[in-house]
């Protein structure tokens, strides 16, 4: 119980930070002016509260030892090898790693029709703010950060360094935020190096670009796998055509429904996924 207490509290903490950096942030910069309370507002924060508990409190384990186990079959050397390298150069092959991970669970999710039922909960989301980027069925949650995490686990990237891997899980998580807020900057070529707003509103696109820029923080790895898209202007809108529940509760059952017969040919991808989405 203290244990759930002291995980409210850091959430609590963590979410005034987040607040206190992107609100100012989004009034000053915003693509659009959104409300703060805008819809599904309190899904999201649903979302936020359960996906950042459940990972907190029952998804860490699982992973490190689901990634200790995949480590020891590996060579011995190899991970001698990468026990000497310096600390910034493990971090950054940690980086690089649980991107390509994460880029094709990502994809995965997208292509496979039962992974898309709950991956389109995040795609849903017609207005986009940072806090968008907790708006995940935790079935789609688990399924990504276990493909972005084992591996580097596996590899023995982040070692027994605790400023590693809390670089490794904090960065990550900042720049998730990050790339889901309403903010209109551009960066010029860094945007070729690092995920932006931008970036990633064109992943939520809902038009034909849409599959497309999967990669969290290193778009060079959707140019690696042909999914880069950087077109010269903004998406013109955002969501899934496919209806979505509006309640929380309602969402979160929405992927064990019924699946509703296809229209069409099951070759045209957006059917199968009973709408087309980003
Ligand atoms: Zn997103
Ligand atoms: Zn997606």
């Amino acid at each position: 119980m203290n244990a759930l207490l002291v995980e409210i509290l850091r959430l609590s903490v963590w979410l005034l930070l987040l607040c206190a950096v992107f609100v100012p942030l989004e009034r000053l910069a915003g693509i659009k002016r959104q409300a703060f309370f805008r819809p599904q507002f309190l899904a999201d924060l649903g979302y936020y509260a359960i996906n950042s508990i459940f990972v907190g409190l029952i998804l860490g384990t699982p992973l490190v030892l689901l990634g200790g186990a995949v480590h020891q079959y590996l060579p011995s050397a190899m991970h001698n090898s990468i026990a000497a390298w310096p600390s910034g150069l493990r971090l950054a092959a940690s980086l690089l790693v649980g991107e390509i991970g994460f880029y094709w669970g990502h994809r995965l999710t997208h292509q496979i029709p039962l992974l898309w039922r709950f991956h389109a909960i995040h795609h849903s989301a017609k207005e986009i703010d940072f806090l968008t980027n907790t708006r995940a069925h935790p079935v789609d949650m688990v399924f990504a950060r276990t493909l972005g995490v084992i591996p580097v686990l596996a590899l023995g990237l982040t070692g027994d360094s605790t400023t590693v891997t809390a670089l490794f899980l904090v960065l990550g998580t900042l720049w998730g935020f990050f790339i889901h807020a309403n903010v209109r900057w551009r960066f010029g070529l860094l945007e070729r190096v690092i995920a932006t707003p931008f970036f990633h509103r064109w992943h939520h696109t809902n038009d034909e670009r849409r599959d497309n820029n999967y990669a969290a923080m290193l778009p060079f790895v959707d140019y690696l796998f042909g999914t880069y898209q950087s077109p010269d202007h903004w998406p013109a809108g955002y969501g899934i055509d496919a209806p979505m529940p509006a309640s929380l509760a309602g969402q979160l059952l929405e992927p064990f429904m019924p699946v509703a017969a296809p229209m069409t040919s099951l070759d045209d991808h957006g059917s199968q996924r009973g709408g087309p989405a980003g």
